[in-house]
């Protein structure tokens, strides 16, 4: 049965959400789940023309957001950050260069959601005019109106990062609908999409990491993937500890192949050997600035990783790397 579902994906059709489901509950180190893995690997690599991207977010801003999402290390109710902070924009663009001098593929801009957008969009111009022309710019934001999306696009954004996260709505005060409602927006503005399932933790539902993952594969991104959360120390979420490498890489070969051949890339966060080796991760990334996962308002020299530390990861994980502009994120 296992052996048939893999196949089918490999053959390109799509899968069923009962089929996604028997996929994931493949145990640990069985045949099976490694059959699962060298299937993903190779689907990763045929989607891709055998090319991974490196690509680098740089974080705004830092400070406490009313969003409270539990995960978060910005979420207000977890304490963190009790200051709002932001990098000048002189060193939001120095250090954007800096990522594509280093040969990222593609640059992200995230703040959190209650950064103001028109000042985000002002940024976003200064760092725009910066870079290269053919330098692919994603922004990383919350929730988005109509409007929003087309000032996002009109200040040369070629697409956003969104997710509909695990525990939407529940560990979140967002509603699984508003986020799609973004995505849908995005599309329509003519933004590409990039999502995946995220953040994943050990108390998380085989039912859940379906529903998110055939999310994923509803909002046609250009990738896909997933992530798992890092536990931020002291908060609600940090209890359950954190997923294994070891079932990251299946959880990511389970997505790969319910994904088409049609979206390119497929990503993990935070960057790692087995993640790309077996769970068939092909795009990774790079971070400086603030960052969700870290406690420090500047995570560059912490948790975040250099451009050529993501090079060396995908090194050790057998791929080859696209030099230059992003090719996930030109497919229209
Ligand atoms: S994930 Fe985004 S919306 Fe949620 S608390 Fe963090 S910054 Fe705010």
């Amino acid at each position: 049965m296992i052996n048939e579902i893999i196949r089918k994906s490999s053959d390109g059709a799509e899968l069923s959400e009962e089929e996604i489901t028997l996929l994931f509950k493949v145990p640990l180190f069985s045949w099976e789940s490694f059959l699962i893995q060298a299937a993903a690997r190779e689907k990763s690599e045929r989607a891709s023309g055998g090319l991974a991207e490196v690509h680098a977010q740089f974080g705004l801003n830092a400070g406490p957001c009313t969003r409270n999402c539990l995960f978060c290390a910005f979420a207000e109710c977890n304490g963190v950050f009790t200051e709002n902070t932001e990098l000048p924009v002189e060193e939001a663009v120095f250090r954007t260069r800096r990522f594509e001098e280093d040969g990222a593929s593609a640059i992200f801009i995230m703040s959190t959601a209650h950064y103001p957008f028109e000042r985000f969009v002002e940024v976003s111009r200064e760092i725009r005019k910066s870079l290269k022309k053919e330098t692919v710019l994603f922004a990383n934001v919350g929730d988005l109106t109509a409007a929003k999306a087309v000032q996002l696009k009109d200040a040369g954004y070629a697409g956003i990062y969104h997710v509909v996260r695990m525990g939407e709505g529940r560990d979140t005060p967002i509603s699984p609908e508003t986020r799609q409602q973004t995505i849908r927006n995005a599309a329509e503005a003519g933004l590409l999409i990039g999502t995946c399932v995220e953040p994943v933790g050990p108390e998380h539902t085989v039912e859940e990491l379906v529903e998110k993952t055939i999310l994923t594969r509803e909002a046609r991104p250009v990738f896909s993937g997933a992530m798992r959360r890092v536990p931020i120390p002291g908060t609600a979420k940090a209890q359950f500890g954190m997923v294994s490498d070891a079932r990251m890489a299946h959880i990511l070969a389970v997505v790969r192949l319910a994904l088409g051949y049609e979206v390119p890339g497929h990503c993990t966060h935070e960057p790692g050997v087995m993640a790309a080796a077996s769970g068939g991760a092909n795009l990774v990334w790079a971070e400086t600035g603030s960052n969700p996962r870290d406690t420090e308002s500047d995570t560059e020299g912490r948790r975040g990783r250099t451009v050529s530390d993501c090079r060396n990861i995908l090194e050790e994980a057998e791929w080859n790397i696209l030099n230059g502009p992003s090719r996930f994120c030109t497919v229209t």
